[in-house]
């Protein structure tokens, strides 16, 4: 071990694993990527105005957990906690918007930064995958992103995890539904902090964790009952589209995002096996966002997935994921000669698209071997001066043991035969 460790709430992603999380990765962009939804990348850190106002002032996120800081141009950044600020920022600032092509579909994936109290599935850097579906309101597209995110878990084989689906109304219900709230609130026997929060941001009191805030709240007034004919209308069609896709979902009238930007459309996708960490992902409607952030009305839906927990959730349910061997063929020379023939050998294979490795560094063959094992290829090479001789290099199945002699200009064309 060296001097160093990673930093507190951080962990390092390494071979073998490291294939894993990648892999989710792929496969929770996969769905997207065959949906319209193009690839956008943004810096790691942003104006720390930009989260102040897209994230809210009020959040936790903002007030507790953004890694914010001065630079010694005293600008004031910070890292980014999240990604739909950022990608409207981007979107916004390039006039995608402008193009006649909405709504604008855009996915990324990256690190994202908080300042928590790190636990098993609550990290101070993770990952996310995200997607988010700018400049349209229709229940079609709140459907198509939660029938993508459904489709991503599924191809990776999870099976217990569960879609928790609410409306938040917009700007015509929501107000009088958030008075109706702060009635009762008021009526409660709050704590100061709780109660002030009710103040500024009722609902978010609804997403309290602690069992007694949650005990009082049972008679708390809902959403669903205050919800406009237009919001109303829009929610049965995403739950129509989604149940004609053979979605399950359940409805949930106490899932809110606490931020006024918030609008109609909001869920979260839970798993079962992961104790208090048990969202994996989330998204909903914003239509609010782009004006708060200095933009047009642009009305959007996205979600955010945390590759972390999915990982986790993978884990929780025992679910292997077949990941192919990395290198297919692994080169073992004896000798100097065989060194530079096996080593020619090595980049043709990888020219054709095979992947092959080599076993470096000298070794005997005892040692190559060992290497050829846990390189985990399907074929090694093995050369030694006599094979050279006689134009050939012996070929062996590590599966089948079998082994014998291929022509030296015939081994690409051998081993893609025996891969197909
Ligand atoms: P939580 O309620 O667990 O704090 P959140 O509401 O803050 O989650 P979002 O902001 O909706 O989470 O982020 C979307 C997803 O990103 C989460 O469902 C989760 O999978 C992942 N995520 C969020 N924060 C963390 C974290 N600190 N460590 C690991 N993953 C995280
Ligand atoms: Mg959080």
């Amino acid at each position: 071990m060296s001097t160093f460790q990673a930093p507190k709430g951080t962990y390092d992603l390494i071979p073998p694993d490291s294939a894993r999380f990648l892999a989710v990765r792929e496969a929770i962009a996969a769905p997207l990527k065959r949906s319209g939804y193009g690839y956008i990348e943004t810096p790691g850190f942003e104006n720390v105005e930009l989260f102040a106002r897209g994230v809210g002032e009020s959040t936790d996120i903002v007030t507790k957990e953004m890694y914010a800081f001065e630079t010694k141009g005293g600008d004031r950044l910070a890292l980014r906690p999240e990604g739909t600020a950022s990608v409207l920022r981007a979107a916004l600032e390039a006039n995608l918007h402008k193009a006649g092509n909405l709504p604008v579909k855009l996915w990324y994936s990256g690190s994202y930064y908080r300042y928590e109290r790190p636990q098993k599935g609550r990290y101070r850097h993770f990952s996310q995958v995200g997607a988010e579906a700018i400049g349209a309101e229709d229940p079609a597209l709140d459907a198509e992103l939660i029938v993508l995110a459904n489709d991503a878990y599924r191809s990776l084989g999870l099976r217990n995890f569960r879609i928790l689906l609410n409306s938040l109304g917009d700007k015509e219900c929501r107000p009088v539904y958030r008075a109706a709230l702060q009635d009762f609130l008021r009526g409660l026997d709050l704590d100061e902090d709780t109660l002030r929060r009710a103040e500024i941001n009722p609902l978010r009191v609804l997403d309290d964790k602690r069992e007694a805030v949650q005990k009082q709240l049972a008679g708390a007034p809902l959403l669903r009952d205050y919800l406009c004919d237009a919001c109303k209308a829009y929610h049965e069609e995403v739950r129509d589209l989604l149940t004609a896709q053979g979605v399950a979902f359940e409805d949930d009238g106490r899932l809110v995002r606490g931020l006024d930007y918030y609008t109609r459309t909001t869920f979260e996708f839970v798993h079962d096996g992961l104790g208090s960490q048990s969202a994996v992902g989330g998204g909903g409607r914003y239509d609010g966002l782009s004006e708060m952030i200095g933009g047009p009305a642009l009305p959007s839906v996205g979600w955010a997935l945390g590759v972390d927990r999915t990982v986790l959730a993978l884990e929780a349910e025992g679910v292997t994921l077949e990941l192919p061997s990395t290198t297919s063929v692994f080169a073992v020379p004896l000798g100097e000669e065989a060194r530079r023939v096996l080593f020619t050998k090595v980049m043709e294979l990888r020219r054709a698209g095979i992947a092959a490795d080599f076993a470096f560094g000298g070794k005997g063959l005892k040692g190559a071997m060992k290497n050829a094992n846990r390189s985990g290829a399907r074929f090694t090479l093995v050369a030694g001066e006599r094979d050279l001789a006689e134009g050939v290099v012996q070929l062996k199945d590590m599966e089948s043991g079998e082994q014998g002699p291929v022509a030296l200009d015939a081994i690409v064309d051998a081993v893609r035969e025996r891969l197909a």
